[in-house]
């Protein structure tokens, strides 16, 4: 699943080969891949046809371009989709969703994706500089955004009754934060997940942030995390940061720093990796986490 670094140099791919440039035909190959566009197919189309598209931005994982009339086309990847720049005459894949032609005859944005969780979708962009449109504003900002307040996210995940790795995944909180970035960032910090937001200290606080924002920047020099070939990048590279994970995916490998078999624990249908030695659980866990 592509994680805030993913998601970041996608915008970057999309800063460089798609803005400037004026939408000339769209063709959806999938209505589902624009389900969250009430108008169908065709409204999408007219909706883009002869917009010039003027930026590319990202909250959280969330990334949208600003047209030349006011609107936005937003994206979200979900669990598999890619944004691919390919010649107009590259043969579809087979999980081709939608295809921007652009005026200029240059290269295709193709929107790839197996697993169709990720969607395509226009609305109304916000007010200048940000232009954020109004479906994401409930998106809190990530710690790599440089309008990102620590002391005030600090202050509202330890007002929480939650658990920490819920409160790192809850985007309204904090963004960009998915399952593996948690994890890594928990493991350098020595913080068990199930730990009680309520009972952490201002200064683990501030490290566990320092941690999450270091996890971010050596991915994102990286390209990004490959985990499952499903991710790549707006130019069919993948990214490389799986190979320098130091919790997720490694039950029953030695920790990196102490040397103990790293165990696995279920998680919100998914799986927490961690050292039982560096982070251990924490004595009394909170009967029924909450999500507020
Ligand atoms: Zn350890």
């Amino acid at each position: 699943m592509p994680e805030l670094p993913e998601v970041e140099v996608v915008r970057a791919g999309l800063a460089r080969w798609v803005v400037g440039r004026e939408i000339g035909s769209v063709s959806v190959r999938h209505p589902r891949a624009i389900r969250r566009f009430i108008g169908g197919p065709a409204q999408f189309a007219t909706a883009l046809v002869g917009r010039t598209v003027l930026a590319a931005a990202r909250r959280g994982k969330y990334l949208w371009m600003p047209l030349s009339d006011g609107q936005a086309l937003l994206g979200h990847l979900g669990m598999s989709g890619q944004l691919l720049i390919a010649t107009p005459t590259t043969p579809d894949g087979p999980h081709l969703r939608v295809v921007l032609g652009f005026t200029d005859a240059g290269p295709d944005l193709r929107f790839v994706d197996q697993r169709t969780f990720g969607g395509l979708w226009v609305e109304s962009a916000g007010d200048p500089p940000d232009c954020l449109p109004p479906s994401l504003a409930h998106i809190a900002r990530d710690p790599l955004d440089p309008l990102f307040e620590e002391t005030v996210f600090i202050s509202r995940l330890r007002r929480r009754r939650t658990e920490i790795k819920r409160a790192l995944l809850d985007q309204s909180l904090i963004s960009g934060v998915g399952n593996i970035y948690a994890d890594e960032a928990l493991w350098r910090v020595g913080l068990h997940g199930g730990r009680a937001t309520s009972r952490l200290s201002v200064a683990k606080s501030r490290e566990l942030v320092g941690a999450i924002r270091e996890v971010m920047i050596e991915a994102l020099a990286q390209g990004g995390t490959s985990f499952d070939s499903h991710y790549v990048n707006v130019n069919g590279d993948s990214g490389y940061f799986s190979r320098s994970l130091n919790a997720y995916g490694r039950v029953d490998q030695p920790c990196p720093r102490c040397g103990t078999p790293m165990r696995r624990e279920a998680f919100m249908n998914r799986s927490s990796f961690s050292c039982p030695d560096c982070q251990p659980r924490p004595r009394r866990r909170l009967a029924t986490p909450r999500r507020r």
